[in-house]
């Protein structure tokens, strides 16, 4: 008998199984809106000028491949701290942030889910119904019960609000709630700087933690204004965990770049924080890889190669924005009854579009059209090319 023969299949990852099956679809039409990734207007995943510019400079200088600290480079976590919480910030000056460089934000998660695991043993977890799917599975492999606090309203097209702050309210001292801190994954909704306000009111009045995932910063509104909720929850006095991805803003999927920070109430304690949070990456994978933290500390820290970086997510965030709104007036122009307007409130890479399941299903195997079944469709994936073939399509199924 062998060791593995009581060992189940694991369901497939939705995504990945939606990426299989575009890649075997033989329709020349095909567009897939299935995966979060963005692509430029002739459907290519860019290489950012910025990167470039940097890995050429670290081309002419060639480095040998030593291991990292087990925090990982430096100027890189600094250079993230500066970016998350404004270099010139109390929080960061009077020391009270440890910043370890993660693999990728899914990584900045794991590593703060594993270290929640030895300080709130007993918490709870909620993160928002619905969320990026990967949040509940972090979570629970790290040993942690994950409930949801309520979000999204399909009935409204908006965010159930009062539901949120309820669910918030009514949530067991202690209780770990994972917030996207901007551009919600999957549905494009969300809350508003008053109603962050309240949710930071909740989360202090219950003593909840707070654990912010930040892998679209620069996609909303801009580097800053998507980043001001952070210094919200700082204001407040609040110890909170921080995941950053730079996968989408420096377009750097494969590299795996990401941090996590941890806002602790005093210098002293976030250098006890940092001895742990090193611990459980010397005991998962060691210390980070040496590329992708460096590329992006090169940029971040070089004025004009920083510039480079802000025109060009600038670009990536316009782009998205017109093709919310191309979709809109394309839908209207294809005979859809139906007000689409929300899908320009949404925000960020992904837009909720009501379509059932069925309707999504028919979008695939008629058109070619790949999104989630739950009707998520990646907006950062239309171009002009595509979007009138994909208005076509969504028309023909409504
Ligand atoms: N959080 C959210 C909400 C995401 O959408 C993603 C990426 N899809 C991540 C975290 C993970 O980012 P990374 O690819 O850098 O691990």
């Amino acid at each position: 008998m062998s060791l593995f023969s009581a060992v189940e299949m694991a369901p497939r990852d939705p995504i990945l199984g939606l990426n299989e099956q575009f890649a075997a679809d033989t329709n020349p039409s095909k567009v897939n809106l299935g995966v979060g990734v963005y692509f430029d207007d002739n459907g290519k995943l860019p290489l950012l000028q910025c990167v470039q510019a940097a890995e050429k400079a670290m081309m002419d200088k060639p480095a040998a491949r030593g291991y990292l600290p087990i925090d990982g480079i430096v100027a890189y976590d600094n250079a993230v701290k500066a970016l998350v919480f404004g270099a010139e910030s109390d929080v960061v000056k009077s020391g009270r942030v440890s910043t370890v460089q993660a693999i990728g934000g899914t990584g900045g998660l794991k590593i703060g889910a594993d270290f929640l695991k030895k300080v709130s043993p007993d918490a709870k977890v909620l993160i928002s119904d619905p969320s990026w799917e990967n949040h509940r599975a972090i979570f629970q492999n790290a040993g942690f019960e994950v409930g949801s606090y309520r979000y999204y309203d399909a009935a409204t097209r908006s965010v159930n609000f009062e539901g949120m702050l309820a669910d918030l309210n009514a949530a067991a001292p202690g209780t770990i709630v994972v917030l996207h801190a901007c551009c919600h994954n999957p549905t494009g909704y969300d809350i508003t700087a008053a109603q962050w306000d309240q949710v930071i009111a909740a989360v202090k009045a219950r003593n909840l933690t707070a654990f912010l995932d930040m892998a679209y910063q620069g996609f909303g509104h801009g580097i800053a204004e998507d980043g001001a909720v952070i210094g919200k929850f700082v204001a407040a006095g609040l110890n909170i965990f921080v995941s950053t991805s730079f996968s989408k803003s420096f377009s750097l999927y494969g590299e795996r770049v990401g941090a996590l920070s941890v806002v602790a109430s005093d210098k002293d304690e976030a250098a006890r924080v940092l001895s742990q949070l090193k611990i459980v990456i010397r005991t998962n994978y060691s210390n980070p890889p040496t590329h992708g933290g460096a590329v992006v500390a090169a940029v971040l820290n070089n004025p004009e190669l920083r510039a480079l970086w802000e025109k060009e997510l600038g670009e990536m965030r316009v782009r998205i924005k017109e093709m919310r709104q191309k979709l809109v007036d394309g839908l209207k122009a294809a005979g859809v009854k139906q007000d689409m307007s929300f899908i320009t409130t949404q925000i960020g890479m992904f837009s909720y579009s009501g379509l059932s399941k069925d309707q999504m299903v028919r979008l695939r195997n008629e058109f070619g059209v790949y999104g989630t079944d739950t009707g998520r469709m990646c907006v950062a994936a239309l171009n002009s090319k595509n979007i009138d073939y994909v208005c076509q399509a969504i028309a023909k199924v409504v």
